[in-house]
């Protein structure tokens, strides 16, 4: 057992540095578009079995994939969320990863072990927009009891005709979660999402979360402190979790942040890692040899990061770290986002985590500071303006 896990890790070593080989060239930045997922759709060769299942509120076609002949029926669908492409772009690097001549053997080993079913971008109308939201400003994850979607209707069809045993469910979180005690972004999160209010485990529960123990367990070395274990409060109305009360084990993945990947281009190669490892841990079965105690002991997720830390600042008189956050609002017709920044807190901050942090050495501030309003103020040094933030907006570069 212990010779098949090293082999294991060099094997999620190895792809990582094969990387390029398969990386879907086309998909270069979070805002992916329907277009070019029916593009890339098109070029696929005819082993992955293409159908369109559905269409969305403004009549947008979704496509189920479909791959393999083996007996495991396994269930990935992503963006359910419009704003959240990591997942979609882990996909299209699976397709391509399936197809490259580098990893024929393994390719072929998931073939004869199981059938992938895959609905990549659940949302496109969110995506065009790049919006959490479809079109009719509903959040298809909160939609499972009515219903009232098409996207959410079309999902909850494909399961109930398929049973898959195991499902993907995949998301990107908040940059703004970070892993417990560390003061780093939580890069990957996971979720067994319940499948009731006291969160119970059952077997299909345990099984998604000995999935996860292993993921956890090849990504982590490649991860060190930047993975976390997602809130698991039961939502009667999200789809993750009446899933798995349905009987499939579900997986929940979570894209977070990166320094300096706000494109998430390196994300998504850990993310379709974590794929991968959940894969072959599920047609290898090595989930059953794993314990809970190993999930478990993911460090849970907290908020204990900023987008933006300033150390050191004079506040009227007093000396004071201040922690900002933006927000991001779609601009250019949901090619790009602008960012607002808000001042999230101010005191002893020291020990907290940041994407970015200034020594301010003194550096005097001016303005009004509202905490949870958006940053209007100035820092300057000698007379000059080093910092400059009016409504939200930086003045200067950062
Ligand atoms: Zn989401």
């Amino acid at each position: 057992m212990i010779l098949q896990t090293n082999y294991h890790n060099m094997q999620v070593d190895h792809i990582l540095r094969a990387y390029n080989q398969f990386l879907t060239k086309e998909l270069t930045n979070r805002f992916v578009k329907h277009a070019t997922v029916v593009k890339l759709l098109e070029l696929l060769p005819a082993e992955f079995r293409k159908t369109e299942v559905g269409l969305s509120h403004q009549r947008r076609s979704i496509q189920l994939i479909q791959w393999g002949h083996g007996p495991i029926d396994i269930f990935l669908w992503s963006q359910m969320h419009g704003d959240e492409a990591t997942g979609t772009m882990a996909l299209f690097d699976l397709f391509n990863f399936l197809q490259c001549p580098e990893f024929k053997a393994v390719a072929m080993e998931l073939e004869q072990a199981c059938t992938l079913h895959v609905l990549p971008m659940i949302n496109p109308d969110g995506a065009e927009m790049f919006s959490r939201r479809n079109a009719q400003k509903i959040d298809i994850n909160r939609d499972y009891l009515q219903t009232v979607t098409p996207e959410g209707r079309l999902l909850k069809s494909i399961r109930e005709q398929i049973k898959p045993a195991f499902g993907f469910n995949l998301h990107d979180q908040s940059t703004l979660w970070s892993v417990k005690k560390t003061g780093k972004p939580a890069t990957l999160s996971f979720l067994a999402p319940a499948y009731n209010e006291v969160l119970d485990i059952n077997e299909t529960r345990r099984d998604a979360m000995l999935v996860i123990a292993d993921i956890f367990e090849q990504l982590n070395p490649l991860l060190p402190q930047q993975i976390g274990l997602f809130d698991d409060e039961y939502e009667q109305r999200a789809f993750g979790d009446n899933f798995q009360a349905a009987g499939m084990s579900t997986i929940l993945i979570e894209a977070g942040g990166l320094h300096g990947d706000e494109d998430k281009q390196q994300i998504r190669k850990y993310y379709f890692l974590s794929i991968f490892s959940g894969l072959m841990s599920i047609i290898r079965k090595s989930y059953l040899k794993n314990t809970l105690d190993v999930y478990q002991a993911i460090p849970k997720n907290n908020k204990e990061i900023f987008h933006l830390l300033l150390n050191n600042l004079v506040y009227e008189g007093a000396q004071i770290s201040m922690g900002l956050c933006y927000e991001e609002e779609p601009i250019d017709y949901g090619q790009a986002v602008s960012q607002c920044y808000i001042v999230q807190d101010i005191g002893d901050l020291r020990h907290l985590g940041a994407y970015r942090v200034i020594e301010g050495n003194g550096m005097i501030l001016h303005g009004e500071i509202d905490v949870y309003k958006p940053a209007n103020f100035q820092l300057s040094h000698d007379g000059e303006i080093i910092i400059s933030f009016k409504n939200g907006i930086s003045q200067s570069k950062l």
